[in-house]
């Protein structure tokens, strides 16, 4: 299955919660969720009341799925490896879609949305630990060090994400240094540090029924 290159705030509308797909925008009032706006191609009077269980843990698949802009086949792989490991899975897996590189990034500030992030990595404008890696889907482990290449760093774009990323939370398990374009991974996310709007117990249950 395609990654989805439609309209993106559809996708916040249909699932009734921002997803933050769309960078800037998407922390200010121009936000269609924000202004409430209603689910794409429904009104609210033809909107089907009841919604079955599976119908609850589809929702909450497809909402967690579309968080982190993954296409079907890579999200189950990742929920099987999240399953074969030792502790809860929910938590698992969401730490696994955490650690990937374009994530990390978009966390730093280095990038305004996800996808912007996956563009970046793939065009080779960061190291890790003093390597070039250019794969989105690099997963990141406890005392990485993630910079900006130094001929990138006067990239517009970068820089001006940079520039307001001073606005936005980074998360207790990152450490980020705007000045010199770098930040270092402090531990892996626990539960409570992954803020997520998605219960992944639902998920979990989605895939093991
Ligand atoms: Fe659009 Fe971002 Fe708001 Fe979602 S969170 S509706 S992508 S502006």
């Amino acid at each position: 299955m395609s990654r989805y290159t439609g309209p993106v705030c559809r996708l916040c509308r249909a699932e009734g919660v921002k997803l933050f797909l769309k960078g800037d925008r998407c922390y200010t009032e121009k936000c269609s969720i924000a202004r409430r706006e209603t689910k794409p191609g429904k009104s609210a009077s033809s909107r089907r009341g009841k919604v079955s269980e599976y119908g609850i843990r589809l929702r909450e698949k497809q909402k967690l799925r579309r968080f982190y802009g993954m296409n079907e086949s890579q999200f189950r792989r990742y929920f099987g490896w999240a399953n074969r490991m030792a502790g809860q899975t929910g938590h698992n897996f969401l730490q696994l879609l955490e650690q990937r590189l374009d994530n990390v990034v978009y966390r730093l500030g280095f990038a305004s949305s996800r996808n912007q992030a996956r563009q970046l990595v793939m065009h080779g404008h960061f190291l890790v630990d003093g390597k070039k890696v250019d794969i989105p889907s690099f997963f990141v482990k406890s005392g990485h060090l993630i910079s900006v290449i130094e001929g990138s760093r006067e990239v517009p774009v970068i820089k001006e994400n940079v520039e307001v990323a001073g606005s936005r939370t980074i998360p207790e398990w990152l450490e980020a240094n705007s000045e010199k374009m770098e930040g270092k991974v402090l531990s892996l996310p626990t539960r409570e540090q992954i803020d997520v709007p998605v219960n992944e117990q639902l998920v979990v249950e989605f895939y093991a029924r």
